[in-house]
């Protein structure tokens, strides 16, 4: 094993932990500094040297493993790693639809360097070197921001390539941007991501999306369909999610 697994020994109810944070850094000192800081702050960390643990860690989902990506509450990334460069993980957790806290740790200090790291989805962006009371304030304020989540493990989260449905928050992600929809299209929406590849005809869109208070006819429907790929789809002309069935309807893939 390339990466370094150091977990605090699970703490009872009276010194419950502030919250789970991984912290990826290839340079032995940092990592033990701030794993370090946290640990006596009450956080409990899991501190690796290598990018790999956060792709396994984002595998280990699926197992519903207490030890899976869902259990962190923050990420504490390097950029300068070894094979898996911190930008690079970044941008393909944000992808994946993950909202968890990260706040990036570089010796580049540049506003450029900052913007692309807040670009590829961080929160927060560190430069080296820096106080671990900084730090630390920093963590904290990010978990603060973070103090109601859904929990990524909630199984009703719909995500189909670069969109994530939240139904209970009635919230929706698109390549890493929050969109606006109306009551109407984010009910079709979910409705088309609860049943990927099914054939909707405009009847049966109108009996489970407008129920009694439909007003209009048909075209009802191709104009939400047409306002909903606006807001989802890359080039609208050319829908990629939301494809037109030719004499049957519309289907979602
Ligand atoms: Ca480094």
């Amino acid at each position: 094993m390339v990466f370094t697994l150091s977990v605090e020994p699970t703490q009872t109810n009276s010194q419950r932990s502030l919250g789970r944070v991984l912290v990826v850094e290839d340079e032995e000192l940092i990592r033990e500094t701030v794993a370090l800081s946290l640990r006596d702050e009450g956080f409990e960390v899991i501190a690796a040297e290598d990018g790999r643990m956060i792709v396994d860690l984002f595998h280990q989902q699926d197992d519903g493993s207490d030890r899976s990506l869902d259990s962190i509450d923050a990420i504490i990334l390097d950029l300068m790693l070894p094979s898996i460069n911190g930008l690079d993980l970044c941008r393909w957790l944000r992808q994946k639809g993950q909202t968890v806290p990260i706040l990036i740790l570089s010796a580049k200090g540049s506003e450029t360097d900052r913007v692309v790291g807040l670009e590829v989805g961080a929160d927060d962006y560190l430069t080296k070197p820096f106080g671990v009371r900084e730090l630390v304030a920093r963590v904290r304020a990010l978990l603060r921001r973070n103090r109601y989540p859904i929990p990524p493990s909630n199984p009703s989260v719909l995500r189909i390539k670069d969109i994530t449905l939240f139904p209970q928050e009635c919230r929706v992600i698109v390549r890493d941007q929050e969109i606006n929809l109306s009551p109407k299209e984010f009910r079709l929406l979910e409705l088309f991501m609860n049943h990927p590849r099914r054939v909707w005809s405009r009847d049966q869109l109108i009996e489970r999306i407008w129920e009694a208070d439909f007003m209009g006819d048909t075209k009802t429907v191709d104009v939400h369909i047409r306002w909903l790929r606006e807001k989802i789809e890359l080039d609208p002309s050319h829908p990629e999610y939301l494809l037109t069935v030719r004499g049957f309807g519309y289907r979602f893939s």
